[in-house]
């Protein structure tokens, strides 16, 4: 088969990548360079943290998606994840639940009380009597790598073809059931394919049905990067991601591993905003996540600062999280949202092009495993 791909972001590049190991030609379309530095994916980290503690489901599913990280490292043969474990900070009567669902998933899970969160993690200040979690199958994927290593993968395949600097303006859902989806080009150019997947992150809504974006929110989040002195260096490289830091403001924190900077964020400096605009981070979104990390960060100082990013994502209004819609015969959207659609993206991909080419169920019916992170019913299931 001949699979169109609209953006080359996490989604389209795995999809594009799984695609051809099944054997189809793929064809990468991005409104701008293929991996592009605008777009939700690209960042130095992502974290797979797999601990839900509402969600069991979600919990093996991000086990599982551990496994396929390491998978892909070796088939891209570039070093993609650092599998450094996750911390999460907990009450201290959930500790032995959250241990459980992770030995259940198949991770490690190490507790920590209060002297041993401090004692373990000095350079971090947890609030008073704070315990927390340390599951073993997670880490920190190194975001721009990921995206950098599958581009140059399929620049390398005979089956796979990437079209850069390319806007898809729309994607022809009438076809007949057997016949090409036609997928128009700003200039009018029109490329046939036998099944499209649009991965268009945060610039979805023009390719969707009018009800279908009317339900998406679009948010901006502001992160600061900060480098660490040298002296705490050595202590800072061996720190997992921490997310539920116990700040009111729902903050996250992932290391300064793998030569990337200490990257800082938090609940509070997400916003609703209209469109998506440029990547710079307002002075006061700056200022705010130093303040909040501030009593947070031991010794941490405005002058550690060395770089500031926003970023953008779209989420269903009604539930929070991603939008997957069948659009059509072999015509599927899926508009990744905030917080956990990197980590999850290999089985995404996976199942988005089983469905595609005929090989899978319809999304409505997906994988289980990936039942915990597409909950959402198809706009218009094929069945
Ligand atoms: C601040 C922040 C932190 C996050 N942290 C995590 C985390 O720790 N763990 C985790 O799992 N997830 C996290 N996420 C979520 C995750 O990063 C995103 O869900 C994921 O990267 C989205 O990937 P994507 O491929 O769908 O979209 P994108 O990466 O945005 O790619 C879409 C591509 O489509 C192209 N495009 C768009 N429209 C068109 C068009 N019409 N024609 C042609 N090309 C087009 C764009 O140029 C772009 O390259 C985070 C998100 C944010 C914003």
């Amino acid at each position: 088969m001949r699979i169109v791909v609209v953006g080359g972001g996490v989604i389209g590049l795995l999809s594009a990548v799984y695609g051809v190991q099944a054997g189809h030609q793929v064809l990468v379309v991005d409104q701008a360079a293929i991996p592009f530095s605008g777009s939700t994916s690209f960042d130095r980290h992502r974290v797979l943290k797999a601990l839900y503690l509402d969600d069991p489901v979600a919990t093996g599913a991000a086990v599982r998606a551990h496994h396929q990280w390491l998978r892909l490292q070796r088939l891209l043969a570039t070093r993609i994840y650092e599998p450094v474990g996750a911390l999460s900070v907990l009450p201290a009567d959930e500790l032995s639940r959250a241990q459980r669902m992770l030995t259940d998933a198949g991770s490690g899970a190490h507790l920590f009380g209060p002297l041993s969160l401090a004692a373990t993690y000095p350079q971090v200040r947890f609030p008073a009597g704070s315990s927390a979690v340390l599951e073993d199958l997670a880490g920190v994927l190194l975001a721009d790598r990921v995206l950098t290593a599958g581009a140059d993968w399929l620049r390398q395949s005979p089956l796979a073809e990437l079209l850069p600097y390319r806007t898809v303006v729309r994607v022809d859902t009438e076809h007949p059931a057997a016949g090409p989806v036609a997928v128009e080009l700003a200039g009018g150019e029109v490329l046939a394919a036998d099944a499209v997947l649009l991965a268009t992150g945060p610039w979805s809504r023009p390719l969707l049905p009018a009800d279908l974006a009317a339900g998406l929110v679009l948010c901006r989040q502001s992160m600061v990067y900060c480098r660490v002195p040298a002296a705490d260096a050595a202590v800072w490289s061996a720190t997992p991601p921490l997310s539920a830091l116990g700040m009111a403001t729902g903050g996250w924190l992932v290391p300064p591993i793998a030569g990337t900077p200490l990257k800082l964020s938090a609940a509070s400096a997400g916003r609703v905003v209209p469109d998506v605009g440029d990547t710079t981070t307002p002075r006061y979104w700056r200022d705010h996540l130093i303040e909040q990390f501030t009593p947070v960060v031991r010794g941490l100082r405005a002058d550690w600062l060395v770089d500031a990013r926003d970023a953008y994502y779209l989420m269903r209004r009604s539930t929070g999280g991603p939008l997957l819609a069948v659009l059509g015969e072999r015509v599927v959207s899926y508009a990744a949202c905030g917080g956990f659609s990197f980590k999850f993206a290999p089985l995404i991909a996976r199942s988005l092009v089983q469905y595609l080419v005929g090989a899978g169920p319809p999304p409505t019916g997906f994988d289980p495993a990936v039942a915990g992170v597409v909950r959402v019913p198809s706009h218009r299931p094929v069945m």
